[in-house]
C-alpha cells in the first residue's frame, strides 16, 4: 500500500490547505470503494485526505427555485433511498439503486463516482441528462462548471492539483420533465454496466437529452437532438432516431466482458426502450436493470 500519510479535515478550506500544501502526491478519499482497491493494486496516493467529515458535504438540499444540491460524500444508497430524488428524478433514483451492491453503495459516495472518471460510472449518465454541474473548491475559491466535459477521458477529469467536488448541483428543470436510467450487465448480482443509458422528456416542450455510458472513454451526452421528437411523434419513431443520433456519438471498443459490436446493438436497444418509457408512460418506469440475457426490444 502506498498511503504515506493520512488527514482528516473538518472544513473544505483546510482539506484544500492540505492538498495544495502537500509537495508530493495528494489524494481526495471519500468512501473509498475505487482509492482503496486502487492503492492495493499500486497506486501512489502520498497523502491522502479524507473528506467525508466536512458536514457541509454530507447534506442535500433543496433549493426555493427548485435546484437540487447534493454534497459531494452523499452517499449513493442515501440518493437512492430519498424519496423526493424518486418522484422527481426516477433516473439519478435508479442510476444510484443499481450501482453495486447494498454495502458499496453504503460507502460510495456520488462524487467518488465521478472523480474515478470510469467510462461506465453509474450515476454520471442520470446526472448529465438532467444538466448536471459540478462545484469544485479550490485553492483560488469556488466555481461551478458543467458535467459534460468535466471527465476529459479514462480516469481523467479537468479537476487540477488542490481542487476538490464539493457538490452536484441540478438546476431548476421542467415541472414535469420525466427521466429514466436503463443499465444492462452480465450477471443478475451487482455488476458494471455492458453499456447504461439514461434519459430525460419533457413532454411540455418536446424536448429530449439522452446519455451513454460504458460505450466511449468519456460517459456521453448525445448531441444533436434539438427537434427530434415534433408532434405526432410515435414513440419508436423517436427511439431510432434517438438510436442513429446515439451511434454517431459513441465509440465502443472490444473487451473481456464485450464487443464493441454487443455494446452499438444494446445503445440502440436502450434508445428504443427510453423512448417509449419516456413517451407513453405516465407512471415512472420499471426498474432499470437488465441482464444480457433479457435484453428484450
Ligand atoms: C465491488 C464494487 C462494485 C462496484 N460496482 C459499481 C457499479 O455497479 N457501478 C458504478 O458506477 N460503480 C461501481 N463501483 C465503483 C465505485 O463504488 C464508485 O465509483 C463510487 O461511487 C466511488 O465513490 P467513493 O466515494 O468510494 O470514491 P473514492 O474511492 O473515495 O474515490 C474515487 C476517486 O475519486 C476521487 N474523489 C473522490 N471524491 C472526490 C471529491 N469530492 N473531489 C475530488 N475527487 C474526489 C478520489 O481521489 C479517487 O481518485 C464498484 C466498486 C466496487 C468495489
Amino acid at each position: 500500500m502506498s498511503i504515506r500519510r493520512y488527514e482528516r479535515p473538518l472544513t473544505v478550506k483546510a482539506a484544500v490547505d492540505f492538498l495544495i500544501n502537500e509537495e508530493g502526491c495528494a489524494t481526495v478519499l471519500a468512501g473509498g470503494t475505487d482509492l482503496i482497491a486502487d492503492v492495493r493494486a499500486g497506486r501512489e496516493a502520498g497523502l491522502v485526505v479524507d473528506i467525508k467529515h466536512i458536514p457541509e458535504l454530507n447534506e442535500i438540499r433543496w433549493e426555493k427555485d427548485g435546484a437540487l444540491i447534493l454534497g459531494s460524500c452523499v452517499i449513493v444508497q442515501r440518493i437512492a433511498g430519498d424519496a423526493a430524488i424518486r418522484g422527481r428524478y426516477r433516473a439519478l433514483s435508479d442510476a444510484a439503486e443499481n450501482l453495486g451492491s447494498y454495502q458499496v453503495r453504503c460507502r460510495a459516495t456520488i462524487a467518488g463516482n465521478l472523480g474515478n472518471a470510469s467510462p461506465c460510472a453509474d450515476n454520471a449518465p442520470a446526472l448529465l441528462v438532467l444538466n448536471a454541474q459540478v462545484r469544485v473548491a479550490s485553492p483560488q475559491g469556488c466555481r461551478e462548471t458543467a458535467l459534460n466535459g468535466f471527465i476529459r477521458d479514462v480516469k481523467q477529469t479537468v479537476l487540477k492539483r488542490g481542487e476538490i467536488i464539493t457538490a452536484l448541483i441540478i438546476p431548476p428543470r421542467p415541472p414535469r420533465l420525466r427521466s429514466a436510467f436503463y443499465k444492462i450487465k452480465r450477471v443478475r448480482g451487482h455488476d458494471m454496466a455492458l453499456v447504461n443509458a439514461a434519459g430525460a422528456y419533457d413532454p411540455d416542450n418536446r424536448e429530449f437529452s439522452l446519455a451513454i455510458g460504458s460505450a466511449a472513454c468519456t460517459p456521453v451526452l448525445v448531441r444533436g437532438l434539438e427537434g427530434i421528437c415534433p408532434p405526432g411523434s410515435a414513440a419508436d419513431a423517436v427511439g431510432d432516431r434517438l438510436a442513429e443520433r446515439a451511434l454517431a456519438d459513441i465509440s465502443p471498443i472490444d473487451d473481456v466482458r464485450a464487443s464493441a459490436q454487443y455494446r452499438r446493438d444494446m445503445t440502440a436497444l436502450l434508445c428504443r426502450r427510453l423512448a417509449r418509457t419516456l413517451m407513453e408512460a405516465d407512471g415512472p418506469p420499471a426498474n432499470g436493470i437488465m441482464q444480457t440475457g433479457g435484453a428484450g426490444g
